[in-house]
């Protein structure tokens, strides 16, 4: 197959380089799929997939595989898709939760988070800190008007539970200024993502986004890597106020910095310290963790 396109826009070396990059995605469904289908056709050579669930006919609409792949485990379907477009691409499947899979986070370049719920992102952001590995989220507010992704470097701006704890005092304000009700989708009453997201026309712009970050993450240090103006970029599908009073008009973008909380029970300073003196991880348990932030686990994630 040929990759004249794709190899005249990064360049010679720049593609070999993403050929030998290796990228895991935790979470396929709409928005995981979209991710790893736009990573491999766009040169990145090596794959993780992590997801316990199966394809039913619930989420044929809103996904990249089709009626052809009901039945078959999410991460098996778009293991396939990414042969029918790579076949020389590499693609490690496994099935199940990422707690059971945290050895596919070993010797991997950058982890995708395209989990629904709060919880796993929680997970995610620990197995990421341990490894220091750099993370890309996104998240999809509620009925799809909007949504976020942010790129994580451990240790070297916030970690995810910061990020989170901050970005929604944010919206809070926001909201509260309007005289509003919070109604942002991510935090659901039980911290997790309202159960319907929107289309899959607003949940892939989301996605879009996000694999554009990764794959501007891969390429650090060449000469197609692109700066951002910041760590996170907020998606408006519809009219959103989100930052302070500043309504965002459909289909634009903004982007904010968000601060590391040198408090933040994660990745806060004095655990940090600790655990340098110590010479032993940091480790706070998630009950903890999902204490202090009021989140609640999520047993089974959607999509
Ligand atoms: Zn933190």
């Amino acid at each position: 197959m040929s990759w004249d396109r794709v190899e005249q826009l990064l360049g010679t070396d720049n593609l070999k380089r993403l050929a030998q990059k290796k990228v895991a995605i935790v979470g396929l469904g709409s928005g995981g799929g979209l991710v790893a289908l736009h990573l491999a056709m766009s040169g990145v050579g090596h794959f993780v997939l992590v997801d316990d669930d199966v394809l039913e006919e619930g989420n044929i609409v809103r996904h990249v595989a089709d009626r052809r792949y009901i039945g078959w485990h999410k991460v098996d379907a778009v293991a396939d898709l990414i042969h029918h477009r790579n076949p020389h691409a590499q693609v490690e499947v496994r099935k199940g939760r990422i707690e059971q899979h945290a050895d596919a986070l070993d010797h991997i370049d950058i982890l995708v988070s395209a989990v629904d719920g709060e919880g796993p992102k929680y997970v995610l952001n620990q197995f990421a800190l341990d490894r220091n590995l750099p993370a890309v989220y996104a998240g999809v507010y509620e009925r799809g008007e909007g949504g976020d992704s942010v790129v994580i470097y451990p240790y070297d701006g916030p970690c995810y539970a910061c990020w989170a704890a901050e970005l929604r005092e944010e919206i809070a304000q926001a909201m509260g200024e309007a005289g509003q009700e919070l109604d942002y989708g991510m935090i659901g009453p039980e911290g997790t993502l309202e159960a319907e997201p929107g289309l899959w026309l607003h949940v892939t712009r989301v996605a879009t986004t996000q694999a554009q970050l990764v794959l501007n993450e891969l390429l650090k240090g060449t000469d197609v890597y692109e700066p951002m103006p910041g760590n996170t970029v907020i998606l408006a599908n519809s009219a959103l106020e989100i930052v302070s009073g500043q309504i965002n008009q459909p289909q634009t973008a903004v982007w904010v910095t968000i601060n590391r909380d040198p408090h933040c029970l994660v990745c806060g300073d004095k655990l940090r310290n600790r655990a340098e003196l110590t010479g032993e991880q940091a480790d706070i348990s998630l009950d903890d963790l999902m204490d202090a932030t009021g989140i609640v686990m999520q047993e089974k994630d959607e999509d």
